[in-house]
């Protein structure tokens, strides 16, 4: 994805918004906006409601704590006390998920997860996310130089 962002516009990006405020979630919502996308959050009657969702593009982005969700990183631990009751609950979200995964695939929608570990320490990330979602408008109206409101206006963000 280097044609929208450079390695080093997307590190600039990442550290400015990861320095404001480390919440996964606002994390996200903060930089796609930077980038020009528009979006809803936790929209209701969707299936699971999806912490982000792009009706347009008919696209849906969950925001997931690894321990919670069951990542599988070394932030999905199981604590040793009251095992059982937290294999259950590790269960009971991970099907569920699973189903909202499904529900929202056939109601004719993708779904891209966003894994806290990911947010916090992987740059790419941001670079997966537009793959998925595709070029954010700003920059489908400026074609000819698709970086050029990121890195002209560095200041703006
Ligand atoms: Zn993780």
């Amino acid at each position: 994805m280097a044609d929208i962002l450079t390695a080093q516009e997307r590190s600039v990006l990442m550290g400015r918004i990861r320095g404001a405020d480390t919440k996964p979630e606002l994390f996200v919502r903060r930089a796609l906006h930077a980038l020009g996308y528009r979006f809803r959050t936790h929209v209701r009657g969707l299936a699971g409601r999806p912490d982000l969702v792009f009706s347009r593009r008919r696209k849906a982005v969950f925001v997931h704590g690894c321990f919670w969700h069951r990542h599988g990183c070394r932030k999905t631990y199981t604590p040793k006390s009251r095992r059982h009751f937290w294999q259950t609950k590790f269960t009971a979200n991970v099907e569920r998920d699973k189903r909202v995964h499904e529900q929202l695939a056939r109601d004719g929608w993708r779904v891209f997860v966003a894994w806290e570990c990911e947010i916090e320490a992987d740059d790419a990330f941001v670079d997966r996310l537009v793959a998925f979602l595709g070029p954010p408008r700003i920059l489908e109206r400026t074609p000819r130089d698709p970086t050029g409101p990121l890195a002209g206006e560095p200041g703006t963000w």
